[in-house]
């Protein structure tokens, strides 16, 4: 088998989305042979030795890494997060209760219309008006809802909570697209969930992180595959479990590890986004397009104030082996996305590259 040794693509895709190199080729290797059994990966039980092993590494690894209290539990399951959009309402809205949400996105507006269809669900706070350019500050959180949902970083449009509000009710969390690039509090959420594409792993898990002691209590009978307290009680495996998924997120959270943590990654990721946010406000003919205090540290949102001159950006930094930049449809523009396993390096080359294109055009 013959395997490139370097990449020269600059990968900003907004996922799935670069991971480290050594997990790709770890991952190639446990396909052919894992762990020297002369089996593959993807051919073993998932009720085998070795994979209970992983899967109990998987869990244990979120936990360490984030800092998660004892009795919390972790599942890995199907359905991504938006299927977590559904569940969250099933398992922790009372039957004739009621929810809060932030709606600060797409994701988040998707969030609130899976809990219209399971009850009462009140948005207290939205920056729909602005086309979710800021986070909303300043509301009031209903002390007799049963949780309070937000969503920690809006990918698309590339803001980001720098605080968590005070909550008088549980605090549920999408973190799908900035967990463990930063510490949080883990005990301050009665769940955390978040898919694992952005930065976690690849496609096809979904990871959540709960206390048990706040699930059921709706009064309201779940299918078990809905059920999260009996994914947790069954510690993951009710089902078969995305065996290659969870394996692949274990990787890339022993890369975590190893490279410092969720501490050392924060320091990374400000570093990365200091040096594009920098350009864009230093660069006339670039334009950040959220509010400056609530700028995402992983997905970076600017427009071109001459979009005529889009053409010949794109050009160059096409040619400059970047790859991923186009915004979402619903912002337009460029976002770059800067999860913790893309390199201050490739941030330097696009920063290259709108300094170049600047002098050419400015
Ligand atoms: C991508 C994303 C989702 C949707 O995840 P799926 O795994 O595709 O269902 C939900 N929330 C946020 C914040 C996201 O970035």
């Amino acid at each position: 088998m013959t395997v490139a040794t370097t990449t020269k693509v600059h990968n900003y895709s907004a996922g799935p989305c670069i991971l480290p190199r050594e997990v790709f080729e770890k991952a190639a290797e446990a396909v052919l042979d894992f762990e020297g059994s002369g089996l593959s990966i993807l051919e073993i039980s998932h009720r085998s030795k070795p994979f209970e092993a992983v899967m109990a590494k998987a869990q244990a690894l979120v936990k360490e890494l984030l800092g998660a209290p004892d009795n919390y539990q972790v599942v890995f399951l199907g359905g991504g997060a938006s299927l977590g959009f559904h569940m969250v309402p099933l398992n922790y809205m009372k039957l004739g209760g009621k929810s809060a949400y932030a709606n600060t996105g797409e994701w988040a507006t998707r969030a609130v219309k899976e809990s219209k269809l399971v009850g009462e669900t009140i948005v207290v706070a939205s920056s729909e008006d602005k086309n979710f350019s800021y986070i909303p500050k300043g509301y009031t959180i209903p002390s007799d809802a049963d949780y309070f949902h937000l969503t920690s970083n809006n990918t698309i449009f590339g803001t980001q909570y720098k605080h968590f509000p005070q909550s008088p009710v549980p605090l549920i969390c999408d973190m799908s697209s900035d967990i463990f690039s930063r510490p949080v509090k883990v005990k301050d959420f009665a769940l955390i969930y978040a898919g694992a594409q952005k930065n976690m792993g690849p496609a096809g898990t979904t990871v959540y992180l709960f206390d048990p002691e706040r699930l059921g209590q709706t009064g309201r009978k779940l299918s078990p595959m809905l059920d999260l307290k009996n994914h947790g009680a069954k510690e993951s495996m009710y089902n078969t479990p995305p065996v290659f998924a969870v394996y692949v997120s274990m990787l890339t959270l022993e890369w975590l590890k190893k490279t410092g943590g969720v501490a050392e990654a924060e320091k990374r990721n400000a570093a990365k986004a200091k040096l594009l946010y920098d350009t864009i406000d230093r660069l006339p003919l670039f334009k950040g397009t959220t509010a400056v205090e609530d700028r995402s540290m992983m997905n970076a949102t600017f427009v071109m104030s001459d979009a005529s001159l889009e053409p010949g950006f794109d050009a160059m930094w096409k040619e400059a082996g970047i790859s991923g930049i186009r915004g979402h449809r619903s912002v337009g523009g460029y976002r770059a996305s800067m999860y913790n396993a893309l390199p201050i390096e490739s941030v330097q080359v696009l920063v290259d590259v709108m300094e170049e294109f600047a002098r050419k055009n400015g």
